[in-house]
Order: C-alpha cells, then structure tokens, then sequence
C-alpha cells in the first residue's frame, strides 16, 4: 500500500485526478498532514466522507516508531525502528538560529568508507520517502518544536538512493508540506560523481556537501572505496560544474583523522587542489567508535591545519562538535542495536 508521507503534491494531484476529483485537493491533504499535523483522515472536514473512506482504503498512514532516545545539551538523538524492524537514526542539533535535524536516507551504507559506522554494517536497503519524512515529523511530535533546517547526513548514501531522496526534497521543501526553506537543506555525498550531474540539473537551490577527506587519490582511495570508482579529478571536475550552472557554494568535508590525513603537507596539499574554487573546507572532528581503530586528531593539529588552510586563502571552518557523547556520528547509535 503507498504511503501518504511519501506522496509529493503531484503524487497527490494525480491521484486525485484518476479518481475524477479536482486537484486542489491534494493542497488541502497537505495542509492537514503538515500544517495541521493531523493523521486522522476522520478529521479532515473540507473533504467529502467517501473520498475519505476512499483515502483510507487506499493508503497508508503508518510512520516509523522511535524506540530509544539519548540526550544531551546540545543534541538529542534518536533510534527508529522500521515495519520490517531494521533500525535507523536521525539526530536534532540545537543551534542559535534554529534546530537542525540529521536524517538517515539508507538502512546501511554500500560504500564502505573504512571509518564509518554505518559503512561497517553494510546497505540493507534504500530508505523510502515516507520513511525520510516521517524522521522529522516523529522527532517534531517528541520534542514539540518546528525543525528548520534538515541536513541529509545521516546512515546512507543520499545519491546512491536518487529519486526518494529527490521526493523527500520536494516534500519538505513544498510550501504547504513542511515548508522547509531549500537553502536550509544540505545533501552530503561521499562523490557519486554521475549522480552529481543528475542533481545538478534538478537545479535545485540545496547545499551541496563533498566528503572528501583526503587531498590525493593514494590517500582517498585507503579510505574511501569510492575514489577507485571516481577519482578526485573526476569529482573536481563535477564539482567546477555544478558551482558554475547553481552559483552555489559547494560544502567540502573533511574528517580529522589522527595521523592519516591531519599533516601539514596534507594541509597544504588540499589548499592546492581547492584554490581558487568557490567551496568552503568544513574540518569534522572525527567521532571514534568502538569497532575501528581510527583516533581523533587532537584540538591543536586541527587548529594549525585550519591555520595553513586560511593562510592560503581557503575559507574554512571546523565543525562544533555535537553529541559525541551520545553516539551521534554516521550510523553509531544503531550499530548498538546491531552488531
Ligand atoms: N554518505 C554521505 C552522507 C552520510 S555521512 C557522505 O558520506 O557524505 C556524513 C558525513 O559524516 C560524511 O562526511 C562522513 O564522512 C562523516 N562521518 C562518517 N563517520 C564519521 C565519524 N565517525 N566521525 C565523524 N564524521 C563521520
Ligand atoms: Fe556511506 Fe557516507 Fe559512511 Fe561513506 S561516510 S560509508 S558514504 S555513510
């Protein structure tokens, strides 16, 4: 049965549509699943008893239920567990400006990464829309509060799932779904370098986000299985493209990762391969697990690698880090439940 929460207003428009109703109507589901938050097909008073009956029949409601939760000041993080009980995790960042919400696009992640959790354990399979936007509705419900800003960095590989994540855009995105402003949205990829170009020319005004994590194809390629796929000029390449058609700043991540890539030389390498490029360099302090072996750089080699970064003009930030204490990175909190 097709779930409601993963319909798009054209989803909703077309269905309306074939029943012989006027499309209008998918406004006011809208309006009663989002702004209303209603879930009770019975309540939704402007639409006539059979198309509600109609409605109830033919779709389903069902969301993700959240069975664990662990806080902290800053972030409060949260283990779902899906019909066919696999688990994922989505984490809310309060910031200053607004909370921000982590949210999960697969049930694992095929690309292997040698330091990520949800790498280790492998993809089970692609998350559904309705899955993605029920992450926020739940954690919204829980915490009574309005998340502004959803950052797609959770377990998975975004663009190795391309057209729920698409759907699960255009959805919060919808003035009368979530309303979620698109640059208030940020996709982040470890570099499927076609699907770049498939994004691309959704022209879509998101932020883009490149885990790079190393300034050489040696380097990336002992890290990132993907590079041996796509190498670094592959992606620049992608990337150049994608600022010149969007005009967007393009976000390049960069795990700290103690004694790997955390040298000067690495520093100075990939403010050479980064010059002249309208990106920022966003320096993650790495979240150590239990399961690899990997070490967080420490504060200070951090701070000098942003150093010899901005003294060669690349603009940069290290990343405030939230909820290491909560588990809070790429796939941590469900690797309890599963290993
Ligand atoms: N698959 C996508 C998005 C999810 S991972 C991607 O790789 O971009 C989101 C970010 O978290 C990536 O930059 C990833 O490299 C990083 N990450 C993974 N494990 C981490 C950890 N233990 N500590 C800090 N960052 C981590
Ligand atoms: Fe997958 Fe991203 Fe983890 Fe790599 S870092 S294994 S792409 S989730």
């Amino acid at each position: 049965m097709q779930n409601i929460y993963g319909m798009t207003r054209t989803d909703l428009e077309n269905y309306f549509q074939n029943l012989g109703e006027k499309k209008f109507k998918a406004i006011q589901v809208l309006e009663w699943l989002y702004q209303k938050k209603s879930n009770n097909v019975l309540e939704w008073s402007n639409l006539k008893k059979d198309l509600r009956d109609k409605i109830s029949e033919d779709l389903s409601f069902a969301r993700p239920k959240i069975i664990k939760k662990e806080a902290d000041t800053l972030t409060r993080k949260y283990l779902f567990e899906l019909e066919d009980k696999n688990y994922i995790e989505a984490v809310v960042m309060f910031h200053d400006y607004g909370n921000s919400l982590c949210v999960s696009s697969q049930v694992g992640c095929n690309m292997g990464c040698s330091f990520c959790e949800s790498g280790r354990l492998k993809k089970v399979r692609n998350l559904e829309t309705f899955e993605m936007v029920s992450q926020i509705l739940e954690i919204e419900a829980d915490l009574k509060l309005r998340i502004s800003s959803v950052v797609i960095m959770g377990i998975g590989e975004p663009l190795d799932n391309f057209d729920n994540v698409m759907n699960f855009i255009n959805i919060i995105n919808d003035a009368k779904g979530l309303a979620i402003g698109i640059r208030h949205i940020t996709l982040s990829t470890s570099g499927l370098v076609p699907k770049i170009y498939d994004l691309m020319n959704k022209d879509l005004q998101i932020n883009l986000a490149i885990s790079l994590h190393a300034p050489n194809d040696n380097l990336r390629s002992k890290i990132m299985k993907v590079n041996n796929v796509y190498n670094i000029s592959q992606l620049l390449t992608a990337i150049k493209d994608y600022i010149a058609r969007t005009n967007r700043r393009v976000t390049i991540e960069y795990v700290m990762l103690k004694g790997v890539n955390d040298s000067k030389e690495c520093a100075l390498e990939l403010a050479n391969l980064l010059k002249g490029l309208n990106i920022y360099v966003n320096l993650i302090p790495y979240n150590e697990t239990n399961h690899l072996e990997y070490k967080k750089s420490d504060p200070k080699t951090i701070s000098e690698f942003c150093e010899t970064l901005k003294n060669n003009k690349i603009n940069v930030t290290i990343r405030k880090e939230f909820g290491s204490k909560i588990s809070a990175a790429c796939g941590q909190l469900r690797s309890k439940e599963v290993e």
